[in-house]
């Protein structure tokens, strides 16, 4: 049993790795392809200057992307079968007595290393690709208090976090799954609502909207519509980057509407408002408590699952791990599923392409259809998104349609 595991593992983890790498070398065949014209219906809005721009920044994101998807994969192997995870075990059972001790040392040594593994990623993103594209904004000495605030926070909310479950899995018998997902939800839930008004001001500040002509305006959508929120704000994204964005956060009574200030400045009275109504229809046709529910009872199953292997002596030795214990099942679970989880990346991507277009029909019953068009060619231009995708790499990973089916579902022409 533990050898079937091992062998499945092992192909699973190369199949991943495979699809990865593959799909990422069509994308950059494709984008580099069609670099040196810009599609026709793109033609009298994009320059040829920002289109080829796109087509590098795409190009260099993807690659780095590929060297990623080889590092997580080795360090995978290295922690599993490579016999890391058993090491840090033993590490931690020598300095620390208790299996609660022990359990939060194993997991914040799996977390700090697989976090040094990935800085050097995200310090070539920030300070070489979206430096060199002109996106990045922050500061060598902002990015360092973001990197400790990111830490302390973690450890401030994720120890007490972690503690509980680990509690509940020693204490509550052969449901304890049933237990953890309880709180879990319960956690989940209650970060929903403290994250806009106690976590994100740690980062960001965020400052009503002042501009009273686009005021009046968003707030007669939200009348027209019928949405009840706690205020329209504005947040300072501009000190870290020049990438621009909109979203909603919190739910029930304590939703509020986010802007970017670097959007309000890229885009027009009418043309934010056709994007804040995109978003509106996200919200009024249940896209985000679908997404919600579909979650929670995909962590059902996945904690069910947890509870069937957890006393399975083949799940820890096919895994490359000899002494079993509830926080080594935990590491083990969620470093080997998404393995076996990939190739299903292009379901929840269709589910969520299919959103994409509700949202944009409910934009264009609600505002001018026009504007929207207007600002979504602005903004693939201005944040140097390609507007010529691989298909295959876009069907499975893009949550939002291709630029061209977009709009061509917005003039009406349904793809
Ligand atoms: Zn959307």
């Amino acid at each position: 049993m533990a050898t079937t595991l091992t062998l499945l593992f092992l192909i699973a983890l190369a199949v991943t790795l495979a699809l990865r790498l593959w799909l990422a070398s069509r994308q950059i065949a494709h984008v580099r392809a069609h670099r040196n014209a810009v599609p026709v219906e793109f033609s009298g809005e994009i320059p040829l200057s920002d289109h080829q721009k796109a087509a590098d920044y795409t190009v260099a994101k993807t690659r780095l992307g590929m060297l990623n998807a080889a590092t997580d994969t080795a360090m995978i192997l290295l922690f599993t079968l490579g016999g890391g995870l058993e090491w840090l075990w033993q590490l931690s059972s020598h300095l620390f007595n208790g299996d609660i001790a022990r359990g939060l040392a194993l997991v914040c040594g799996v977390t700090i290393i697989s976090s040094l593994v990935s800085l050097p990623f995200t310090i070539v993103t920030t300070f070489g690709i979206e430096a060199r594209y002109g996106f990045n904004k922050i500061t060598p000495k902002l990015f360092i208090a973001d990197l400790l605030r990111g830490i302390l926070l973690s450890a401030a909310l994720g120890l007490p976090i972690l503690a509980l479950v680990l509690w509940l899995m020693a204490k509550m018998g052969s449901a304890w799954w049933l237990w953890v997902w309880l709180a879990w939800t319960g956690i989940s839930l209650l970060m929903l609502v403290l994250y806009p008004t106690l976590i994100a001001p740690l980062f960001n500040k965020f400052s009503p909207l002042d501009d009273a002509s686009l005021k009046e305006r968003i707030e007669a959508l939200l009348t027209r519509t019928g949405f009840a929120s706690r205020g329209v704000y504005v947040m300072d994204g501009s000190k870290r980057s020049s990438h621009g964005n909109a979203y909603f956060t919190g739910f029930g009574a304590a939703k509020r509407i986010v802007f970017f200030d670097t959007l309000l400045k890229q885009l027009t009275p009418a043309e934010i408002e056709a994007v804040l109504a995109h978003e509106l229809g996200h919200f009024k046709l249940k896209h985000i408590t679908q997404r919600m529910v579909l979650t929670f009872a995909l962590s059902l199953g996945f904690l069910f699952v947890l509870g069937l292997l957890i006393d399975a002596p083949w799940f820890y030795q096919g895994l490359g791990v000899a002494t079993p214990s509830t926080a080594m099942a935990l590491v083990l679970f969620f470093m080997a599923v998404p393995a076996f989880t990939f190739p299903l990346t292009p379901l929840s991507s269709l589910q969520s392409r299919r959103h994409e277009y509700q949202a944009d029909d409910f934009a264009a019953k609600e505002t001018d259809s026009g504007e929207l068009i207007h600002a979504l060619t602005k903004l693939y231009r201005d944040n140097a998104a390609t507007l010529t995708p691989d298909p295959l790499h876009s069907a499975f990973y893009d949550s939002h349609p291709p630029a061209a089916l977009r709009i061509a579902h917005l003039k009406g022409a349904r793809p």
